[in-house]
């Protein structure tokens, strides 16, 4: 009998991650990727303690802790007064199966998902390759890719597009991908100071309508990444003659800093209008996308595949009901609907778009008190915990979250 195989579109984290699942299930993957190696542009890097149960089962988490750096305190600074309130992740020692996040630039998780990935002789990854269109029938589907300018099919027994927010599948399935867009455009800039020297947490939510943003420790070099907004109608080219007039505000007066990376980027809040199009399925950026404060995005992506890869294998075993692929569709869905997107939305209208002083203080108080109570910090600190859904196989895929 012929070896199941999927194709994976798309060579991003999310992918990588998916192909690596499937691959250590037994199943060979084609992993189609359109640049020549992986995308390296500031983006997510926050792994909150609740996706590194997955990361472990993967066989990654013990290079993930090596390369990156352990998150553990997350603070609220109210800029106006420049007050904070911090939670120390200690308070989930004993409670959750971690008790720290870990920061990492998603290209250097993509670089480990890869190199894992290389062990497995029944996986390859093509870069080069622009995946254009599909087609499928009742024996597999079929993906267009050009390489090197020329059209070229690929087939498998399923295609999982990954392939981010403008997926070129998902539009070729008219999957469609409805919500909104944010009016502010938010910088993300990777800065080597030592923020830790002015009283920064690890991770701290910076709450001011001009000045709010996150700012996140990415590792010990004193490398960090300062997200902040601005208006959408100033020109997107000139973003970098900007940057230097908000360092100046956000640091004291005659700072250096050094400025390695930084990139523009437009928000959504979107979701395709089904996951699943028959033997195409939609996972990570592809299928939803949130903005970035909260660092659900990812979060949300990496609880797509591993649900996915183990629900996918057994399907492609013969040991579950392609019913289970619906399944996955339709509870990845809601997750995203009913929770990472109005959390994300909570977060970054917290972080921008608090204008009312009173409203503000209330929250505030709210967060002190919970940061003063072990039993509420926890609750707080659980912020990916909610998004995660169940193994559909009913078995004990994953870590549960209360010991
Ligand atoms: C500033 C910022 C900060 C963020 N911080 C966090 C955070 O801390 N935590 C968090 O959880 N999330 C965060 N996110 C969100 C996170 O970056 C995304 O959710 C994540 O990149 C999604 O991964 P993905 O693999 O699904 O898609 P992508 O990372 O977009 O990868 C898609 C891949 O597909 C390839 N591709 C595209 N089209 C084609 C095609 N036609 N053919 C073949 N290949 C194709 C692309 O080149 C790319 O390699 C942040 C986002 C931003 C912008």
């Amino acid at each position: 009998m012929q070896q199941p195989h999927v194709i994976v579109v798309g060579a991003g984290p999310v992918g990588l991650v998916t192909a690596l699942g499937l691959a250590r299930r037994g199943v060979a993957v084609t992993v189609l990727e359109r640049e020549q190696g992986i995308v390296r542009s500031p983006r997510a890097m926050v792994y909150h303690n609740g996706v590194l149960p997955g990361l472990a089962e993967l066989g990654i988490l013990d290079d993930v802790e090596r390369t990156g750096v352990r998150g553990t305190e997350l603070a609220f600074l109210d800029h106006e007064n420049r007050d904070a309130v911090r939670f120390d992740l200690g308070v989930l020692d004993g409670h959750e199966p971690y008790s720290h996040n870990i920061h990492l630039g998603q290209d250097r998780l993509a670089d480990i998902a890869l190199d894992h990935l290389g062990g497995h002789p029944d996986a390859r990854v093509v870069f080069g390759a622009v995946a254009a269109d599909f087609s499928q029938d009742e024996h597999g589907i079929s993906v267009s890719a050009f390489v090197q300018g020329r059209l070229r099919d690929y087939r498998a027994d399923y295609v999982i597009a990954t392939d981010g927010a403008s997926s070129a599948l998902r539009t070729a399935a008219g999957l469609g991908f409805e919500g909104t867009t944010w009016p502010e455009r938010f910088i993300a800039t990777n800065v080597r100071y030592d923020f830790a020297s002015l009283g920064y947490a690890d991770s701290t939510m910076v709450v001011h309508p001009v000045m709010g943003g996150i700012i996140a420790r990415i590792d010990d070099s004193d490398l960090w990444r300062v997200t902040y907004h601005e208006d959408s109608a100033l020109p997107p080219e000139t973003v970098a003659s900007r940057i230097a007039a908000f360092y100046a505000e956000l640091l004291p007066a005659g700072a250096s800093y050094e400025l390695t990376q930084f990139s523009p980027y437009t928000m959504h809040q979107r979701a395709a209008r089904s996951f699943r199009a028959g033997r195409l399925l939609l996972t990570g950026d592809a299928a939803h996308v949130t903005n970035p404060i909260g660092g659900l995005g990812l979060t949300g992506g990496l609880f797509d595949s591993y649900v996915l890869s183990e629900a996918l294998a057994a399907v492609l075993a013969g040991t579950a009901d392609d019913g289970v692929l619906d399944a996955y569709a339709t509870q990845r869905r809601d997750a995203f609907l009913t929770y990472g997107s109005p959390r994300a939305s909570a977060f970054k209208t917290l972080v921008f778009n608090s204008t009312d002083r009173t409203e503000l203080d209330r929250t505030l108080a709210a967060l002190r008190t919970a940061a003063a109570d072990p039993g509420l910090a926890r609750e707080a600190l659980r912020v990916s915990q909610p998004y995660r859904t169940p193994s559909l196989l009913g078995g004990a895929s994953l870590v549960s979250s209360d010991k």
